[in-house]
């Protein structure tokens, strides 16, 4: 496996000799309901783009670990970057790999809540005439993956806390799950019922135990199994695509 933390500064140059890809995992550090791990959705997107980097032999960045989070800063343990700072972070991230010759910058995002930053960073970039191309490739968005959520969990997946991602950070880390109950509880709110952006407030009061429509307790690690190879096959095969891609 091909980890930018492990490599010295002359396996940088040589690899930038053969290859100008770069795939960066992102996530958040937020709160999970009671039954999820509160790293979830940086661990997710770890596990998955260090697999594709695998499989593609392309080189993965350290993973960033917090997120756009406010929504969910009403339950403790959360850590949020305001939007501000992340769209920053994201630009001084992608400039760096760009100041060294890469040009075709991937991150791979487990946190819905990152899209709308990331995507401003990439406009922004843009803005400042940068060549290369900057995508964000959201696992938990794909509509393969999707259709083996809903195979699984059926109208039970909802959007946050979701037995998906909980799925595949018990696959990961089963140890974290021993201090995590597991008794069903009543569905929360239809999403249709309530608006958004949320402040933290407004969050808590339409998702007390932070899940969002999910029933986190229908988790199991063989589930996670099938949801992390689907979306390592469905984002191998987007790579693939923009590895042909001509750097205009
Ligand atoms: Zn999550």
């Amino acid at each position: 496996m091909m980890l930018l933390e492990n490599l010295s500064y002359v396996e940088v140059e040589a690899y930038l000799v053969e290859k100008d890809i770069v795939i960066i995992p992102i996530g958040s550090t937020e709160q999970h309901s009671p039954y999820g791990l509160i790293g979830t959705d940086f661990i997710t997107a770890e596990a998955i783009a260090r697999e594709v980097g695998k499989r593609l032999d392309i080189l993965v960045a350290p993973t960033l670990t917090y997120g756009m989070s406010q929504h969910h800063m009403g339950f403790k343990g959360t850590v949020t970057l305001s939007p501000e700072t992340m769209i920053g972070v994201i630009k001084d991230i992608v400039n760096s790999f760009l100041d060294h010759g890469f040009r075709r910058i991937v991150f791979i995002n487990g946190h819905g809540g990152n899209i709308e930053p990331v995507k401003t960073a990439f406009t922004q970039l843009k803005y400042e005439n940068k060549k290369g191309i900057f995508e964000i490739i959201s696992w938990f968005l794909l509509p393969e993956v999707q259709e083996i959520e809903r195979d699984i969990f059926e109208d039970k997946n909802g959007y946050h806390a979701t037995p998906s991602e909980v799925s595949i950070t018990k696959l990961l880390r089963p140890e974290a799950f021993k201090t995590k109950p597991s008794e069903k509880k009543r569905l929360t709110k239809p999403r249709n019922q309530i608006y958004y952006p949320l402040s933290r407030e407004e969050f808590k009061q339409a998702y007390p135990d932070g899940r969002m429509e999910s029933a986190p307790w229908l988790a199991k690690e063989k589930y996670g199994k099938l949801i992390m190879e689907e979306a390592v096959r469905v984002i191998s095969n987007r790579i693939r695509e923009i590895l042909k891609m001509k750097i205009l």
